[in-house]
């Protein structure tokens, strides 16, 4: 049973397969620290992956694997956080049915990420009641184990503010049974991919947690840079380049002011600025590689291991349940 004295804490990702540098910056560096101090929750929200890729199941269970792999080669240490399927937990599903029940339809047609989701798809069929309804689900997620915190980023505030929502009408009409989750603000460290643009398998432009190293090399030297740079002895700027992103994210912070200052006057080429990122970067990604091949080497411990995180998590979505059909006279 989770620790009472800690804040609860619930976060999950769709699995989509490996996981970059994006994920690892943007959301796992944050839950390593988180898995410190709170009682965490991880899951994988394989009905998530439904919402928008329902036409194509069949890579779900082996993106998963990967996934719970990069987790915990980032750091993430199943003794300590709840590392879990939400698909094995079925509590998930009733409590989505019943915060169905009194979630007014105009505040998810209202949802930020609903709208900028259609527009980003076209190739597919959204007009869903299941993607419709992904922030009923969210919040189910969240509040099954009575969070009390929820990692976001400033962009998603206003997701976690529907979530808040919801409880809030729960609260009214049945009493109390969910805190209200507060968000967590997580200043992210800012990652772009090769090519300049957001960091993201869909773009091509991702470079894996753990790629081998004469990939990541590969994919480092060719990074987009900035394009005032176009020859050897143009000044730059660092601070629309991603490869000093990812100095401010690896490397200590006298190289960090070495870049920036050398790139403003041209001091050092973007060749010699991409070596220096890999001294720091090469041998981070070589130990992220050697975790996972000892992970994907004992299969069956990894499985074992979400196994007992999902047993974890079932045990709690069963006590709030309770409580939730006690409330509701159900
Ligand atoms: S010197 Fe470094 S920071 Fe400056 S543009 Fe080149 S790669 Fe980017």
């Amino acid at each position: 049973m989770p620790d009472p004295k800690k804040p609860v804490v619930v976060s999950g990702m769709r699995p989509t397969g490996r996981l970059h540098l994006g994920h690892l910056h943007g959301a796992l560096a944050n839950w390593v620290r988180l898995q410190a101090d709170n009682e965490c929750f991880f899951f994988s929200a394989d009905w998530h992956a439904l919402t928008t890729n329902y036409h194509d199941t069949s890579v779900i269970k082996s993106a998963e694997r990967e996934m719970f792999v990069d987790f915990i080669a980032a750091g993430i240490d199943p003794e300590r956080a709840t590392l879990f399927v939400q698909s094995e937990v079925k509590e998930h599903a009733e409590l989505f049915l019943l915060l169905g029940m009194i979630t007014p339809v105009g505040w998810l047609e209202r949802s930020p990420s609903y709208k900028e989701l259609r527009e980003q798809i076209s190739d597919r069929e959204l007009s869903l009641y299941g993607f419709l309804g992904y922030p009923v689900l969210m919040t189910a997620d969240i509040i099954l184990y009575k969070a009390t915190r929820v990692p976001v980023g400033a962009d998603q505030v206003s997701h976690l503010e529907l979530c808040r929502e919801i409880v809030r009408k729960f609260t009214s009409h049945y009493g109390e049974v969910f805190p209200e989750p507060q968000p967590l603000l997580t200043e992210a460290a800012k990652v772009v991919g090769t090519d300049g643009r957001k960091m993201s398998k869909s773009y091509g432009n991702a470079i894996d947690l753990g790629e081998d190293a004469a990939s990541t090399t590969k994919k480092i030297m060719g990074m987009v840079t900035d394009p005032a740079r176009k020859r050897r002895q143009d000044v730059g700027n660092p601070e629309v380049c991603g490869v000093f992103y990812l100095h401010r994210i690896y490397s200590e912070a006298p190289t960090v002011e070495w870049v920036d200052a050398n790139c403003r006057t041209a001091g050092i080429g973007c060749v010699d600025c991409k070596r220096k990122l890999l001294e720091k970067l090469g041998p981070d990604q070589e130990r992220l590689r050697e975790r996972r091949e000892a992970l994907l080497a004992r299969p069956k411990d990894l499985e074992e291991l979400v196994q007992l995180g999902t047993t974890k998590a079932r045990a709690v979505a069963a006590r709030t349940m309770a409580e939730v059909r006690a409330a509701m006279k159900l």
